[in-house]
């Protein structure tokens, strides 16, 4: 998907942007990811005067994963927002270390694939869930809690106390 600096700015009105984006690197070496729709963007350029022009709107798509408590599949839905500036860098324009938010581009036309990719990538959650209330596995027996309750004792001592609960045996 390209953008075009110059042309948006000299037409002067929003213009949409709209395609899939590709995700198998987003999703590449991840072992929670079961498998990936492709990625819609809906995206407008919006050009201002002093020769930025902003990209907003979403990123939309579905994600098979690994529910990070129970180990079911999880269906995860992500409507991921997307908002950069761009700017075509002028002659002598140095990047600004610090205070850049906006991206320089070398070129009129911008390719937006990367940039939509790293907003995937980072958007996809680190610890799924298959529910938001999963109970997850038994930390001893292993029983799925979602299923079943299987009984065992998983209470958490604090060790400080500890020792008080051989105390009051
Ligand atoms: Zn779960
Ligand atoms: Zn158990």
């Amino acid at each position: 998907m390209r953008l075009h600096l110059r042309r948006t700015i000299q037409n002067g009105e929003p213009v949409r942007l709209d395609g899939n984006v590709p995700v198998e690197r987003s999703i590449e070496g991840r072992t929670d990811v079961i498998s990936a729709s492709p990625f819609q963007a809906d995206l407008t350029a919006y050009p201002s005067l002093d020769g930025m022009v902003e990209v907003r709107g979403t990123l939309t798509g579905h994600l098979d994963m690994v529910c990070s408590r129970c180990l079911e599949p999880a269906h995860v839905d992500l409507h991921i927002p997307f908002e950069e500036r761009f700017k075509e860098r002028e002659e002598g324009e140095e990047d600004l270390e610090d205070e850049e938010d906006f991206i320089f581009s070398d070129e009129d036309a911008v390719e937006l694939s990367p940039y939509l990719e790293e907003y995937v990538t980072l958007g996809i959650p680190a610890a799924p869930l298959c529910k938001e209330d999963c109970k997850g596995l038994c930390q001893t027996c292993g029983t799925n809690l979602n299923e079943t309750a299987c009984g065992c004792d998983n209470t958490v001592i604090d060790p400080r106390l500890a020792g008080l609960k051989d105390f009051f045996k």
